[in-house]
């Protein structure tokens, strides 16, 4: 018998050979490599105005902005925030700070001025793209003598001194400064509390968004998820990397017509892939689940669509069944993603030349390029075929890191180059994955990240209460709602009204505390650590 070092190790791959993936490009140049062939058809399709942008006109405006962006002061290594509904300037901005080696941070413009602040400060933001309705948000930071810009994508309030959008566009693209983009430069900087703790800043490199978008749509399976003739749906906000990598990037690297809704609403949906010929919705289960609801349904012709993608959280068995009865001509596979993963990990292989079988509750196979494995989470040892375990992934895509936080980064991708999901899964005899359970403490309310270790923080800060937990409740409308475990602190009345209010006024809406549930003293390991696993079952006994 030997020592553990020569213990087999359980190493799962795609059912599709590896491709070459020209990972040397920086990210733009990757995207826009083939553009000679699609030059003249549309890239951008506005769902607000219905005004259609070709790829040449997306390609100019790009680079322009990226001349423009240099001349107010954006250099290399920068970081500007993007606090923007999906827009085409939002993907005017995120490229044009490509070209010139800039970083885009995403935030989400429905976040309060505080979220905002925190995020734009861990970042070092340098410039904020947003629209006038929310310059009040980052007033508090930006503007005057921070040094911070505000670029406003509409008509910026009178006299406020912040820029127009049209003094990037109307810059001379023969301006774009001349750099040196390092394959391992940082190109996006989304944030996500991954397995633990606070949101941080992930690093995504040009090298690891083009692996992945490569590893979804490159090679010799054309038709593996997107081409040409595609017409995408982006409703889900590019500011979460599921629609910035899988639905823009991917759709301008085959040269697929990219159709952008600004915000969900079902019946506009509808309309918009019964005019446009939709063929590829991506989704998140909520989302799939109104269209199943949808009473309006049969007024639409929605034959058009061959795929439904759904990601971001769990799909149950019957949501699936539901909706592939009301649309029988769509293909409906899942995807599984997470942001530090670059994000996509495993995705169904419903359109490879020999179409694979989809099978009911999986997420589809691991991508191409890299390896999965399943550990043991108490052993660490990885796990055969059909036993359920942590899933974790190595290859080209993953994070670079958290930025500024070699700690988190640690505890997150370990020295044989694994990140850890803190996803609990299996592989089958197909090579097919299923996730089963999530170990890590993240929520997730209809795909948006709610992160306890933030509400605590905010809990704890209240002088009425001396203790707390919050951890996530099923809910059939949002997947996971948070719910709170309060104890108070001596002589403290407060009431849970009072404790919902005193969060709702800090927080985004889907980070809003729903129950409030009181106690008198939070389980804990030895070492401090909240035990999770206990509140939730009390919470079902509940
Ligand atoms: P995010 O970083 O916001 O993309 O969140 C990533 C997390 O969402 C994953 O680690 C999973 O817990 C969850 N998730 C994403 N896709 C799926 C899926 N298809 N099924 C179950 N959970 C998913």
């Amino acid at each position: 018998q030997e020592d553990n070092h020569h213990q087999e190790e359980f190493i799962f791959r795609s059912k599709l050979p590896d491709i070459y993936i020209p990972n040397h490009l920086p990210l733009h140049s990757y995207c826009f490599e083939n553009i000679a062939q699609f030059k003249d058809r549309p890239c951008l399709i506005n769902g607000a105005s219905g005004e259609i942008i070709s790829y040449a006109d997306v390609e100019l405006t790009a680079r322009r902005v990226a001349a423009g962006l240099d001349k107010i002061g954006i250099k290399q290594g920068d970081v500007i925030m993007l606090l923007l509904q999906n827009s085409p300037e939002f993907v005017y901005a995120f490229l044009g700070a490509s070209y010139i080696g800039a970083i885009s941070t995403t935030a989400n413009p429905f976040y309060t001025p505080a979220e905002v602040a925190k995020q734009a400060a861990a970042s070092k933001t340098r410039l904020v793209v947003t629209l006038s309705a929310y310059v009040d948000k980052v007033k508090d930071f930006a503007g005057g003598e921070s040094g911070i810009k505000v670029v406003c994508v509409d008509a910026p309030p009178p006299e406020s001194g912040i820029l127009h959008f049209s003094e990037l566009t109307q810059a001379d693209e023969g301006e774009i400064p001349a750099v040196k983009i390092h394959p391992d430069d940082v190109v996006a900087l989304p944030y996500s509390s991954g397995t633990t703790g606070l949101p941080k800043g992930v690093m995504l490199t040009h090298k690891g968004l083009v692996t992945s978008v490569a590893q979804q749509v490159d090679g010799d399976n054309p038709n593996l998820y997107f081409h040409q003739n595609d017409v995408i749906l982006c409703v889900l906000p590019l500011f979460h990397i599921y629609s910035l990598n899988s639905i823009l990037l991917c759709g301008l690297r085959v040269g697929a017509a990219i159709l952008i809704m600004q915000k969900f609403e079902i019946n506009k949906l509808l309309e918009l892939v019964e005019k446009f010929k939709v063929t590829i919705a991506p989704f998140v289960p909520p989302i799939v689940l109104s269209i199943a609801k949808s009473p309006e349904l049969h007024r639409y012709d929605l034959s058009s669509i061959r795929t439904v993608m759904s990601g971001g959280a769990p799909m149950g068995k019957d949501l699936e069944e539901a909706v592939k009865e009301k649309l029988p001509h769509a293909k409906l596979g899942q995807g599984y993603g997470m942001t530090e993963a670059g994000p996509v990990l495993s995705m169904c292989l419903a359109f490879a030349k020999e179409p694979f079988a989809i099978k009911s509750g999986a997420c589809g196979t691991v991508v191409r390029n890299a390896e999965m494995k399943i550990v043991d989470p108490d052993t660490g040892a990885s796990l055969p075929r059909n036993q359920a375990g942590e899933i974790c992934i190595r290859g080209k895509q993953i994070m670079k890191g958290y930025i500024n936080d070699p700690e988190a980064t640690k505890g997150t991708v370990d020295e044989g180059g694994w990140l850890h999901t803190g996803d609990i899964g299996f592989i089958d005899d197909d090579d097919e994955l299923f996730i089963v359970d999530r170990l890590k403490e993240l929520i997730k309310f209809k795909g948006f990240q709610v992160a306890p270790a933030e509400l605590e923080a905010m809990l704890i800060a209240h002088p009425y209460i001396s203790d707390a937990a919050v951890v996530p409740m099923k809910d059939e409308a949002a997947g996971e709602v948070p719910v709170a475990y309060v104890v108070r602190s001596n002589g403290s009345k407060i009431t849970e009204e009072e404790i919902k209010q005193y969060i709702s006024k800090q927080v985004v809406f889907y980070k809003r505390i729903s129950k409030v549930f009181f106690i008198e003293k939070i389980p804990k390991s030895p070492s401090g650590k909240i035990l999770r696993k206990d509140l939730r079952a009390r919470l079902v006994a509940e």
